[in-house]
C-alpha cells in the first residue's frame, strides 16, 4: 500500500487533469478526506501534504479526534454522516460544514443550536436518488421546498446539494445519476445564488463525477487505503 502523502498528490494530479479535460479552472474541485475511522496521525500526515478539508461521519469519533488536532488550527471539518435528531446540537457546534441535511426538522434545529459566536453552518442538502426510504437524503421532488426552508435559516448558509449514488458497475446509469444531479444543482442554483456546491464523487467514481460538474469529491479509501474495521 502506497503512503497517504503520495496518494493524495497522484489524486490531486488526476483531479487537476480532470477539470482541465471538463474545461474548468485549476483549483475548481475541492478535495475533501474523509478520515473516518483513521487515526488522527493519518490526518497528521494529510494535513502535512497541505489538505485542509476532512470529513467525518460519527459525532464522538469526530469530537475525539478534533480534541487531539487542535493544535492543528486551520482545519475545516465536514459531517458527512446520517444525522439523529439528538445529535446536531454536537454537530452544530462542532463543524464547519453539513452535508447530510435531508429533512426540514434536523436544518432548523442545526440553526436554532447553532452557536452564536461562531459563523453560520455551511450546509449541503442530500438527494436520495433511489427514492428509496431506506435511505438518508430528500427525493428530487422534494428538495426544492428543503432548500427555501434552509435558505431562509439565520444561522445556516446554504451552500449546496450532496448525493450518494448508488454504487453500481452500470457505467451510463452512473453518469445519468451524476448528470440528473448536476442539472438539479443548476436549477436550484438559479433560486439560491449561495449553493456553489456540488458534493459528489467517491473513491470509484469521483472521475465520472467531475467531468459532470461536481465541485467537491469525498475520498477516503483512495487517499487512506481501507478503512481499519
Ligand atoms: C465513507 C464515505 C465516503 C468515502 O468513501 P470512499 O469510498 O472510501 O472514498 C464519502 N462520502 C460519504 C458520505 C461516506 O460515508
Amino acid at each position: 500500500m502506497n503512503g497517504v502523502i503520495d496518494n493524495i498528490h497522484t489524486t490531486q494530479e488526476k483531479i487537476a487533469e480532470l477539470e482541465q479535460q471538463s474545461g474548468r479552472p485549476r483549483g475548481s474541485v475541492t478535495l475533501l478526506a474523509v478520515s473516518k475511522r483513521q487515526p488522527v496521525s493519518r490526518i497528521r500526515e494529510a494535513a502535512a501534504a497541505g489538505l485542509r478539508n476532512f470529513g467525518e461521519n460519527y459525532l464522538q469519533e469526530a469530537v475525539d479526534k478534533q480534541r487531539q488536532l487542535e493544535d492543528l488550527s486551520n482545519l475545516i471539518w465536514h459531517f458527512i454522516g446520517p444525522i439523529q435528531s439528538n445529535k446536531t446540537r454536537g454537530i452544530s457546534k462542532n463543524f464547519d460544514w453539513v452535508h447530510s441535511v435531508g429533512r426540514s426538522k434536523i436544518a432548523k434545529r442545526l440553526s436554532e443550536q447553532r452557536p452564536l459566536y461562531l459563523k453560520p453552518l455551511n450546509v449541503c442538502i442530500q438527494i436520495n436518488l433511489s427514492e428509496e426510504d431506506t435511505k438518508s437524503g430528500t427525493t428530487i421532488t422534494q428538495a426544492a421546498d428543503l432548500c427555501a426552508l434552509t435558505d431562509s435559516l439565520e444561522n445556516i448558509r446554504l451552500r449546496g446539494l450532496m448525493a450518494i449514488p448508488a454504487p453500481t458497475d452500470n457505467r451510463e446509469a452512473q453518469r445519468e445519476n451524476f448528470i440528473t444531479l448536476s442539472r438539479l444543482f443548476d436549477e436550484l442554483k438559479s433560486k439560491h445564488p449561495s449553493m456553489d456546491t456540488l458534493s459528489m464523487g467517491m473513491s470509484n467514481d469521483y472521475g465520472r463525477a467531475i467531468l459532470q460538474g461536481s465541485t467537491l469529491i469525498r475520498l477516503g479509501t483512495a487517499l487512506f487505503g481501507p478503512r481499519p474495521s
